[in-house]
């Protein structure tokens, strides 16, 4: 009885509230004008949710920084949230989507806070802001005898496969080598991994999707229909609405599967095997995906270095199979018997993921990243081959960094078979490999310039080598170098700047969705897709 006397009451209070704004925030902090918004939205969920201001600066910076992957953001100067928002069921979602529209309040979605420029829990461009952290949301139920399994929002690319593994060793699910990552935005970008070429994207496995959208309703694949559904899987992150959950298909994969690591050094001729694989890999049997992981010997930029190509494989099949298809296919590599490990998917999940040897699988529930530095990432597709010429002349500019960084990951196979238009992930048929750039450090500002300046040198250099018009990029990498929306405004023409990069010509179709969808551009972020409905922002 008490409770539902205290509850009118504070409906009571927030029709106050909400209908004089300018006495709300005189007289109020906004924080206990959205809280008490939020218990009133809430009234038939579960009555616990977390919820963190910087008047608690210890549980609000442990709150944050726990899954922000990119230390970059994490540095004093960059802009934090108001409020950072756990919630602990749907009904939870769908409050703060009302309540941050009624009262004006941008919002900033987070699942695994993989987001390389941190639009997931940094706005640049807007102030204040709330940031509605899913990690609390992920639950996985695994279907074997359908061959789905629904994840949550939260739930990590590396639960997800171990609970998949738990019920089933001839099932897995093609999306990231990395473990850590927030399925909610995850998938929303395309999703590749070590089974692409045989299954394609996590996009092209999804089946069906739970999502809030701009009206505070939870929708699935049926509701939305199929356009929106097609902008989810693909579209990037933070434009649509708040994806609660995704169906997954599962994808069968045998017992037992191969990988390896074979590196290869300049003075072992990894030019030229560099050279030969960028023909060799994207056309070589669907169930082998060998990447290419380039580094410096050394962080020292004084020591006699070299540069280190590290083969880095998944085959699915057994070790026999695999050396038969390399012998007669990619012999230059010289893979032999003693190089190959035969293991479970799970374990080639972990051992693509970086996780030492004897590593237990548990170690994927804890949903923690094995590195996090402060960095900045670019990426390129190529469509021919780079010559010899071009890598001699990146090696020069590998030797003015300490820590380069570059991983090429084959295409071809699943990827060239599905249409370009299938989903809005646009890099198919024609694409041989995408590269993508990393610069890290880790002395914070100190040689931030440097690193930055290093990057943007490589990435010109590139230029000559790679797809053109445009010039494509993975919008799973985000590059806010590519353009950003301007504070407050919503331009086509500045969105196109990165919308043709990451999606060529599906970026229109996108622009219909969002203007159909959230024709007031409520989920908006520095690089989300524009409605034609606004052109200031409120
Ligand atoms: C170390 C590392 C390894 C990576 N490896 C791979 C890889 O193997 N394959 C690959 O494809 N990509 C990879 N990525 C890129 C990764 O897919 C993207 O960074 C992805 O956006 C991460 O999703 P997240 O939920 O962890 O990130 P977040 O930072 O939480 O979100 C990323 C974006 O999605 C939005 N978003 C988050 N949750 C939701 C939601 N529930 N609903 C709607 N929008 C949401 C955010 O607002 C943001 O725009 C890697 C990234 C890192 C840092």
């Amino acid at each position: 009885m008490a409770f539902h006397s205290s509850l009118l009451l504070s409906q009571i209070l927030l029709l106050f509230f909400i209908s004089s704004p300018s006495w709300t925030s005189a007289t109020y902090p906004i924080q206990q004008t959205f809280f008490r918004c939020l218990s009133t939205n809430s009234v038939n969920s579960v009555p616990l949710w977390s919820y963190y201001t910087p008047n608690n600066v210890t549980a609000f910076t442990s709150v944050l920084n726990s899954t922000a992957n990119n230390l970059r953001y994490l540095l004093p100067t960059a802009p934090k949230p108001m409020i950072i928002f756990t919630p602990l069921s749907e009904v939870h979602v769908q409050a703060a989507v009302l309540c941050s529209r009624r009262l004006r309040l941008a919002l900033r979605v987070r699942s695994g806070g993989h987001d390389y420029e941190a639009v997931s829990y940094v706005s640049q461009i807007e102030s204040p802001f709330v940031v509605l952290d899913l990690s609390q949301l992920r639950a996985i139920e695994v279907d074997i005898p359908q061959g789905t399994a629904w994840a949550q929002a939260g739930a990590t690319t590396g639960e997800v496969y171990y609970q998949i593994a738990q019920k089933s060793k001839v099932h897995g699910f093609p999306m990231g080598l990395c473990t850590s990552l927030g399925v909610g935005g995850h998938i929303t970008g395309g999703a590749y991994g070590s089974m692409m070429r045989k299954f394609g994207l996590g996009v092209d496995n999804v089946v069906d999707v739970r999502m809030v959208d701009a009206k505070g309703r939870i929708l699935d694949r049926k509701a939305m229909g199929e356009d929106l559904f097609w902008a989810l899987r693909g579209g990037g992150g933070g434009s649509f609405g708040i994806i609660l959950a995704w169906k997954l298909k599962l994808v069968n994969v045998p017992e037992t599967v191969t990988v390896f690591t074979v590196t290869k050094t300049l003075e072992q001729g990894a030019t030229e095997v560099l050279y030969k694989w960028q023909n060799i890999a994207p056309n070589l049997d669907d169930r082998l995906f060998i990447r290419v992981i380039i580094q410096a010997s050394s962080a020292d930029l004084t020591a006699n270095r070299t540069v280190t190509t590290s083969y880095n494989a998944l085959f699915l099949g057994d070790s026999d199979t695999l050396l038969g298809i390399m012998g007669k296919g990619f012999p230059e590599l010289g893979l032999t018997r003693a190089d190959c490990v035969e293991t479970s998917w799970l374990g080639s999940v972990l051992y693509i993921g970086g996780y030492p040897k004897t590593t237990p699988p548990e170690v994927l529930l804890q949903g923690k990243p094995l590195f996090r530095n402060y960095f900045k990432a670019k990426s390129d597709f190529v469509r021919t081959p780079i010559p010899v010429e071009g890598l001699l002349g990146l090696w020069k500019i590998y030797f003015e960094e300490e820590v380069p960084f570059m991983i090429w990951n084959p295409y071809g196979g699943a990827m060239a078979r599905v249409p370009e238009s299938a989903t809005p992930f646009p890099h198919r048929r024609g694409t041989l490999f995408k590269i993508q750039y990393v610069a890290t450090w880790q002395d914070g500002t100190q040689s931030m310039a440097r690193h930055m300046s290093w990057i943007s040198k490589l990435y010109d250099y590139m230029g000559s080598y790679v797809s053109k018009n445009p010039r494509e990029a993975y919008v799973n990498y985000r590059d806010l170098d590519l353009g950003m929306n301007k504070k407050g405004v919503n331009s086509l023409m500045e969105a196109g700047s990165w919308g043709f990069r990451y999606f060529k010509s599906n970026f229109y179709r996108l622009v219909q969705v969002k203007t159909r969808v959230d024709p007031d551009n409520f989920f908006r972020h520095e690089q989300s897709i524009p409605s034609l409905h606004v052109k200031k922002w409120n």
